[in-house]
């Protein structure tokens, strides 16, 4: 078991959990009525709703631990922005009473920190795109120390069991910490006595693997996944999925292989630290293993994005180095 006592644990657990709910209430509250209009506010709404409130509870804790996210409140603050900033401001305080504007912008800003030897850094919603599509989603925050992931926390609402896609289900809460292994809690109905430990699949032959990638063609190359799952000798079609939650997923044993390959229409793209910490940690303390193409471990020490590293293969560990060699031999 994973130390339930340690403040940086409960506080990680508690702030992507509610994060999450509070995601998912956007979706469910001002999504039906916004998509048909073709207005993408609620993602809007939910991204800087979620860093607010999870800044908001890593700083009362940890007042000064640096905080790197994705989002900033420049755009809450421009003219215009009233009504945004008023819904952002109603949805955080649902989770935190008495919550003001100045207050929730503040608290977005504390992720403007630049990484330091110790920091959190979160990625309010990860894979928009999903979760406009009503796909999936995910809350990912982690907490570094000198470049290594020391804890991992993923809130994907739409997944049941880290295994199935499940729009409205309980939601899977995913967390790893070092040397601690890799657990699993639902969202809903989140029982601190119901963890259950994870571990990738055992499946060691290629023919059998299942390959997981971006749902988004224009996050990867989708001619080169064809020729990698011809080289490695994979049968089965790759299954798209979106976010992080892929690696949760990976991590319970529900598939063997995660490739993020770089887009040919953006072949210098470089990931960014909110998009990898967290599933990193998810999938090695599961057992598993990740590097970028080239096989080098990810290096979180380079500042918010991964400026030494190129896209990314994560296995079920069994499968990685079979995977970078037929990487290499379609030089992808
Ligand atoms: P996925 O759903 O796996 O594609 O992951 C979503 C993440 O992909 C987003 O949070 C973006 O940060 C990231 N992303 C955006 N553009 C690109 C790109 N051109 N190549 C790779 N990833 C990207
Ligand atoms: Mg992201």
């Amino acid at each position: 078991m994973f130390d339930q006592n340690s403040p940086e644990i409960k506080v990680a657990l508690d702030a992507v959990r509610k994060a999450s709910q509070l995601v998912r209430l956007v979706q469910t509250k001002t999504f039906a009525s916004a998509l048909t209009k073709g207005d993408k506010s609620p993602v809007t709404i939910a991204d800087f709703a979620s860093q607010g409130l999870v800044a908001h509870l890593l700083s009362q804790q940890f007042p000064t631990t640096a905080l790197v996210g994705e989002e900033a409140s420049d755009a809450l603050k421009a003219p215009g922005a009233e009504k945004l900033l008023e819904q952002v401001t109603e949805y955080v305080g649902r989770f935190v009473p008495g919550t003001t504007a100045d207050s929730v912008c503040y608290w977005i800003d504390r992720g403007a920190a630049a990484p330091a030897e110790r920091f959190w850094t979160i990625d309010p919603i990860d894979g928009t795109k999903g979760f406009i599509r009503g796909d999936q989603y995910a809350v990912a925050l982690a907490l570094v120390e000198n470049g290594l992931v020391q804890i991992g926390v993923l809130g994907c609402p739409n997944l049941t069991e880290a295994r199935t896609s499940e729009p409205g289900g309980p939601g899977s809460l995913v967390i790893a910490v070092r040397g601690q292994g890799t657990w699993l809690n639902t969202i809903e109905g989140f029982d601190p006595g119901a963890w259950r430990q994870i571990r990738v699949s055992p499946q060691a032959a290629p023919a059998q693997a299942r390959l997981l990638r971006s749902f988004e063609s224009g996050h990867t190359n989708v001619s080169q996944i064809d020729e990698f799952a011809d080289q490695l000798g994979v049968q089965a079609e790759p299954v798209r999925m979106d976010s992080q939650a892929k690696y949760a997923v990976l991590a319970a044993g529900e598939g063997e292989i995660i490739l993020r390959l770089l887009s040919p229409k953006q072949p210098d793209y470089r990931e960014k630290i909110w998009d990898q910490a967290a599933g990193s940690l998810v999938l090695e303390e599961a057992g598993g293993r990740i590097t970028d193409l080239d096989g080098k471990p990810l290096d979180f020490t380079s500042g918010r994005i991964l400026v030494n590293n190129r896209g990314v293969l994560a296995t079920n560990g069994l499968l990685h180095d079979k995977a970078l060699q037929a990487l290499a031999a379609i030089s992808a």
